[in-house]
C-alpha cells in the first residue's frame, strides 16, 4: 500500500535501506549524540560521492542532555501547530537543514548529495524546499520508516512520567498550591513543600522574594520550573539560567493543573 505523507513535493519520492545500513547507521547514531530535541530525536547524514560528509541532529544539534519542556505540549497544540511557542522546534534546527548547513559550513557543495535519515518517516515543506535549493539527490529512511517512528513509538513513550519527587517554593503560593498538588497527584509524584536532595525537579513561584528563592535552588542544581503571575517582571538573568526548565506564566482566572502536568511529563 501507498505511504500516504503530509508533505512530498512534486515529482520527489523516498528510497529506503536496511536498518544497519552503513550510512543510516551513522544518521542513528547522529541522533543519539547530536540531537538536541528529546520529544522526537532524528539524525541526518549528507553522503557526497560515497563518503559521509556532514552529520546533524535536529534540535539545533544541541545534544540530547538536554532538557526541553516543549510548550506545544504544555499548551496541548495540535499536531503540526504551534510551531511558533518553541524555538527549539523550529525547522531551521530540523536535521535535513542542519545537515545541509554543516556541509556549506565545512565547505562542501551539496549539490547531488544524497541525505541518510533517521528517526523520522517524512520530512517537512521548509526542509524539501531546503534540500531542493540545496541541489539533494535523494532522501534515504529507514525501511517501514513509517511504522517504526510513529507518535506511539517515538512520542508516547516520552511523555510518560519519570519523576518521583517535586518541591513547590516560594510566597503566595495559594494561588497555584492546588493546582500544583493535584497535577502531581495525578502522575504520581510526591510534593513537599521543602527542598531536598531527591528531588527530581523543583517548583518555584516567582513572588516577593522569588529571586533569592531562585539562586538558593539553583545552588544545588536542580532544574526548575518558574511560576510567576502575569504582569510580574522576571529578571532576564533567571529567565537565562540554564537551570531554568520551564517559566510558566499565568492568569488568575486560568486553570494550571493540566499545564503542569504538561510539564511534568516532560521530565
Ligand atoms: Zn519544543
Ligand atoms: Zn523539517
Amino acid at each position: 500500500m501507498a505511504i500516504i505523507y503530509p508533505y512530498l513535493p512534486e515529482g520527489r519520492t523516498f528510497k529506503f535501506v536496511p536498518d544497519g545500513y552503513p550510512f543510516l547507521e551513522q544518521a542513528k547514531q547522529a541522533r543519539a549524540k547530536l540531537a538536541g530535541d528529546p520529544i522526537w530525536p532524528n539524525g541526518a547524514v549528507l553522503v557526497k560521492d560515497g563518503m559521509v560528509v556532514a552529520k546533524a541532529g535536529n534540535g539545533f544539534d544541541r545534544g540530547s542532555h538536554l532538557v526541553h519542556i516543549c510548550p506545544r505540549i504544555v499548551e496541548d497544540c495540535p499536531s503540526g501547530q504551534g510551531y511558533e511557542l518553541c524555538g527549539l522546534h523550529d525547522p531551521e534546527g530540523h536535521a535535513e537543514q542542519m545537515v545541509i548547513k554543516k556541509a556549506q559550513e565545512a565547505g562542501v557543495d551539496p549539490v547531488g548529495a544524497d541525505v541518510y535519515m533517521y528517526g523520522h518517516w517524512w520530512c517537512c515543506k521548509p526542509c524539501w524546499d531546503a534540500m531542493i535549493a540545496a541541489g539533494i539527490k535523494d532522501v534515504y529512511l529507514l525501511d517501514g520508516a513509517h511504522e517504526e517512528f510513529t507518535r506511539e513509538k517515538v512520542h508516547a513513550p516520552y511523555l510518560v512520567p519519570q519523576i518521583k519527587k517535586v518541591s513547590l517554593l516560594g510566597n503566595d503560593l495559594e494561588h497555584i498550591c492546588d493546582s500544583v498538588s493535584c497535577a502531581c497527584k495525578e502522575i504520581g509524584c510526591t510534593l513537599s513543600l521543602e527542598l531536598s536532595k531527591e528531588d527530581d525537579v523543583v517548583m518555584v513561584h516567582f513572588g516577593e522574594e522569588g529571586a533569592s528563592v531562585f539562586s538558593h535552588v539553583t545552588s544545588l542544581g536542580k532544574p526548575v520550573v518558574l511560576f510567576s503571575l502575569e504582569g510580574i517582571d522576571v529578571p532576564e538573568e533567571i529567565l537565562r539560567d540554564s537551570l531554568l526548565a520551564y517559566h510558566l506564566v499565568y492568569r488568575l482566572d486560568t486553570s494550571l493543573q493540566k499545564k503542569i502536568k504538561n510539564i511534568l511529563i516532560q521530565f
